[in-house]
């Protein structure tokens, strides 16, 4: 699933994984869970993340790489926040070998929204679940709800700029796809779900 941050890529890559019985699989948040838990990996992409800057190409798609060998992954899945660059799409066609269709949704949004978005979003300070908007505790564990570091204004800016310069070019490395789907992102959450299952009903189609 593609997206500028603040697209609902995480909202609606949780639901279409649940709905569909495979795992979502985030870099953002094992990037989050490793800096969390201190590891080596973790204590190195801590400032780059807090930048809104990307973690090397290298350190992302190792993640995938092992991610994707875990047997519940086998039936399929779903990426949330990954490929973000062309390498790292090339990378992940080299992944899954012709093994299964790859289905694109890119989840469009205009900028305004993405800004007023992001700087309301709260994340939950112990499990760093996304919280519902208007939440006052988190829905999966009750903790508190935080603003992401990087959900700050400066750093929203760095990284919608980031998302333009590198995760642009990648809507053009996939948009000649037969896979590849786009759906609007500005409408209400069961709407945007609703496109979701369809494109990606339709981009399994062309495939048949
Ligand atoms: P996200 O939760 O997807 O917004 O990711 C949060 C941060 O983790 C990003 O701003 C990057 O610093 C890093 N990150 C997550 N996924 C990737 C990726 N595929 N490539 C490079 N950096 C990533």
């Amino acid at each position: 699933m593609l997206g500028p941050p603040g697209a609902g890529k995480g909202t609606q890559a949780e639901r279409f994984a649940r709905d569909s019985g495979v795992p979502r699989i985030s870099t953002g948040d094992i990037l989050r869970e490793a800096v969390h838990l201190g590891t080596p990996m973790g204590k190195a992409a801590k400032a780059i993340m807090e930048s809104g800057r990307l973690v090397s190409d290298d350190v992302v798609i190792g993640i995938i790489r092992e991610r994707l060998s875990r047997p519940d992954a086998a039936r399929g899945f779903v990426l949330d926040g990954f490929p973000r660059t062309v390498a790292q799409a090339e990378a992940l066609d080299r992944l899954i070998d012709g093994e299964s269709p790859l289905v694109i949704v890119a989840i469009d949004v205009p900028e305004e929204t993405l800004v007023r978005r992001l700087s309301t979003r709260r994340i939950c300070q112990d499990c760093g679940w996304n919280a519902t908007p208007g939440a006052k505790v988190c829905a999966r564990c009750g903790g508190e709800l935080v603003q992401r570091r990087d959900d700050d204004d400066e750093v929203v800016r760095e990284r919608l700029s980031v998302h333009r310069i590198e995760t642009g070019p990648l809507v053009a490395h996939y948009r000649p796809r037969a896979t590849f789907r786009s759906v609007n992102g500005d409408q209400p959450l069961d709407d945007v779900a609703k496109d979701i299952v369809s494109a990606v009903g339709a981009a399994l189609g062309v495939q048949r």
